[in-house]
């Protein structure tokens, strides 16, 4: 049976692109794999970008990852739902990972070069990124990764990571594949410049938790194809925000009925980001009521995460110690 690891940072409120592009996926292969799932909040990640980090909201933020995975659909009692923090193994191997990454490979990710390019000072942390990632993934022998087409490079980096070790060690680790989500590989921002992303800040995001008026308020003013300039003019919905976050949240028949209409200026962009806002809210409503009970209930999240993560250690440390024993650290 396969085994599923995916991870999501407390950098901020998740976001459509997450669900489309992630979370959707956790729900659906933890619904087939069971406790072969495993799914992490990775709050050692979240420091590694000073510009989206601050101490007095990790945890909270944490809590609130859990919260939106547990009410988009993921139930704790059947897959393994934890926090990265709470298994120290993380950590170490990704130290020993440290020592099979050249630097050269880590300057070149797409991501690390985005992010390191808003600071002035670059922590190692945010260099040393992908190989956290890549010793989240291979502690659990995880061979199928959930993720948006963003972390694919990352994924790439990994199987190579795994490569080495079991060249260099023995044959440990299996080397893991992406599991992308069809058409939602990378969702655009609502501010129009570039991909939605939580460390981006909330000009770019609509959250999945976040009040609905507040979600129109950025969709009323959201750039759209910049062709159509005036109400009469023809536009192309494949060219616009509003097209792209159609095709994730409407069906067959309005999707035709707007890509007619905008292609013959027979629709209005306004009238057309209403259709959009009314299937939004068709689709957010449940998720927000599951996770206002959820918020109600804050013993039940924590216990989850206590159980989730002594699942997790579980599988951890045994890898763990094997893969020390290949390195050939002193065992007594
Ligand atoms: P940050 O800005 O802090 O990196 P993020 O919004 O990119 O946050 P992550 O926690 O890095 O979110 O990623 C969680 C998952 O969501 C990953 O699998 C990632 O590929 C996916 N994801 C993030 N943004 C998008 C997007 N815009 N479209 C599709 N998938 C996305
Ligand atoms: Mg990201």
């Amino acid at each position: 049976m396969p085994r599923v690891f995916s991870g999501i940072q407390p950098t901020g409120e998740p976001h459509i692109g997450n669900y489309f592009g992630a979370m959707r996926n956790y729900v659906a292969l933890g619904e087939q794999y069971g406790k072969n799932s495993i799914y992490c909040v990775v709050d050692l990640h979240a420091p590694t970008n000073p510009a989206a980090f601050d101490p007095a909201l990790l945890s909270q933020r944490t809590l609130d990852m859990a919260v939106a995975n547990f009410a988009a659909g993921l139930n704790p009692e059947k897959v393994i739902f934890f926090v990265q923090s709470h298994v120290r193994e993380h950590a170490e191997l990704g130290w020993l990972f440290t020592l099979l990454t050249p630097v050269g490979e880590l300057e070149r990710m797409t991501q690390y070069k985005d992010k390191a390019q808003k600071l002035e000072s670059t922590p190692a942390g945010l260099l040393m990124y992908p190989v956290l990632q890549a010793a989240d993934i291979l502690l659990y022998k995880a061979d199928t990764v959930p993720v948006g087409e963003d972390q694919v490079q990352h994924i790439e980096l990994t199987r190579e990571i795994a490569r080495k070790f079991n060249h260099a060690f023995g044959e440990t680790f299996p080397e893991p594949k992406a599991v992308l989500a069809e058409g939602a590989l990378r969702i655009p921002g609502v501010d129009g410049q570039g991909k939605m992303s939580k460390s981006k800040g909330e000009a770019s995001t609509l959250g999945i938790l976040e009040p609905l008026d507040s979600i129109w308020q950025k969709l009323r003013v959201a750039p759209t194809d910049p062709a159509r300039v005036r109400r009469t003019d023809p536009g192309d919905p494949d060219k616009c925000l509003v097209g792209d976050y159609h095709k994730l949240f409407s069906d067959a028949d309005t999707l035709a009925e707007i890509y007619v209409g905008c292609r013959t200026a027979g629709i209005g962009c306004v009238d057309c980001k209403k259709k959009l806002m009314a299937n939004i809210t068709g689709h957010l409503t449940p998720i927000q009521e599951r996770a206002a009970v959820l918020k109600a209930d804050p013993d039940y999240v924590r216990d989850a995460l206590v159980q989730g993560a002594k699942e997790a250690r579980a599988i951890a440390q045994p890898v763990m110690d094997e893969a020390r024993a290949r390195v050939g650290f002193l065992h007594l």
